[in-house]
Order: C-alpha cells, then sequence, then structure tokens
C-alpha cells in the first residue's frame, strides 16, 4: 500500500472511531497477513461483500474490512483536517 493511501486510512480510521475500524475486529500483525485473509474471504461464496485490508490507527495492527473507495477515503480525511486536529 502507498504512503498516501495509507494515510488515508488512519485519518478514516481516528474519525470512523475506535469501536468501528478497530474493537472487536481480528487483528493482523502485517500487511502481508491481512492481505491474505482478505483475499481468502473475497474467495467465500456465502460473503456479503468484498473487503480489503486497512491499517489500524488505533491498535498498529491491520485489519480486514468493508472496501473502501479512494474517493470516500479523501472525503473523510478532507473533514478530518478541517476539523483541526489532524
Ligand atoms: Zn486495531
Amino acid at each position: 500500500m502507498d504512503q498516501r493511501l495509507h494515510e488515508l486510512h488512519l485519518h478514516a480510521g481516528l474519525v470512523s472511531g475506535r469501536e468501528k475500524t478497530c474493537g472487536k475486529k481480528m487483528a493482523y500483525q502485517s500487511e502481508e497477513l491481512a492481505v491474505r485473509a482478505a483475499t481468502a474471504h473475497n474467495r467465500w461464496d456465502k460473503r456479503r461483500h468484498d473487503v480489503e485490508p486497512y491499517p489500524c490507527a488505533f491498535c498498529q495492527n491491520w485489519h480486514v474490512g468493508n472496501i473502501m473507495p479512494l474517493a470516500l477515503l479523501e472525503a473523510i480525511a478532507a473533514a478530518y483536517e478541517q476539523t483541526g486536529n489532524a
């Protein structure tokens, strides 16, 4: 994952909150492990939707969650920066 996307995910995570983005989610210690978990999930016939790995802003690990389009991440990060908490 490139640096900018990585930072956007961290900002979006801070905005969304620990409960939603970290909480009880399975934590992976590396991007590679999270990618492996997401890939396995996305091959599962009974999944409701595809997932992607993302870096966690709270526990410094990686989690797997709903796919966040880049435009949405950018919008969240922009709102975050406007609050002056960046
Ligand atoms: Zn976490």
